[in-house]
């Protein structure tokens, strides 16, 4: 039984973090989301939130599930009994950080490996934060968000 987390912050979930989900669903027998609680800056939207949203956004899909986490990443996977994290890599620009997350946990912890994805190509330039300044500046997110986001999206900065 393979597991793989799936960690970030989703504020909000976009397509590509979606598009991530799926293509992590076929290649292990089970996933999990695991929405980092305390972030470094105020977020957009609560933990509650990122949660539900996440939530509808996968619920037709029987082997995702969607946690909170709290701490150490690498504490958080060895609770679950997971050896795997899955990470998205959009552009090279992510290649620096992501080696730099990827070997420190190696190092805290050799036996979880984490695992890149690249998403289809329409998202490869997608982050939560570009359609956060997106929708707080009014403009379109078609194809970007699921419908349900983009209305709760809306209202907060209508
Ligand atoms: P963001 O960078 O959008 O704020 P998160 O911190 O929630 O996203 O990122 C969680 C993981 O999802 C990271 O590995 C990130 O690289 C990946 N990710 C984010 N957006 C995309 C995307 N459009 N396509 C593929 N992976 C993505």
């Amino acid at each position: 039984m393979k597991l793989a987390i799936y960690p970030g912050s989703f504020d909000p979930v976009t397509n590509g973090h979606l598009d991530l989900v799926e293509r992590g669903a076929k290649l292990f027998d089970r996933l999990i989301v695991a929405v980092l609680r305390n972030l470094e800056k105020e977020p957009l939207f609560s933990v509650t939130e990122r949660v539900e949203m996440l939530r509808e956004a996968t619920a037709g899909k029987s082997n995702v599930e969607v946690e909170v986490f709290d701490g150490l990443l690498v504490d958080y996977v060895r609770q679950r009994q997971a050896h795997v994290i899955l990470r998205g890599i959009r552009a090279i620009s992510d290649y620096e950080y992501e080696l730099q997350m990827a070997m420190m946990n190696r190092k805290i912890e050799p036996n979880i490996e984490t695992v890149f994805m690249m998403p289809a190509e329409p998202y490869s330039y997608l982050s939560a934060h570009v359609v956060r300044e997106i929708a707080k500046l009014g403009g379109p997110l078609d194809g970007l968000i699921p419908p349900a986001v983009e209305q709760r999206l809306r209202a907060k900065f209508s």
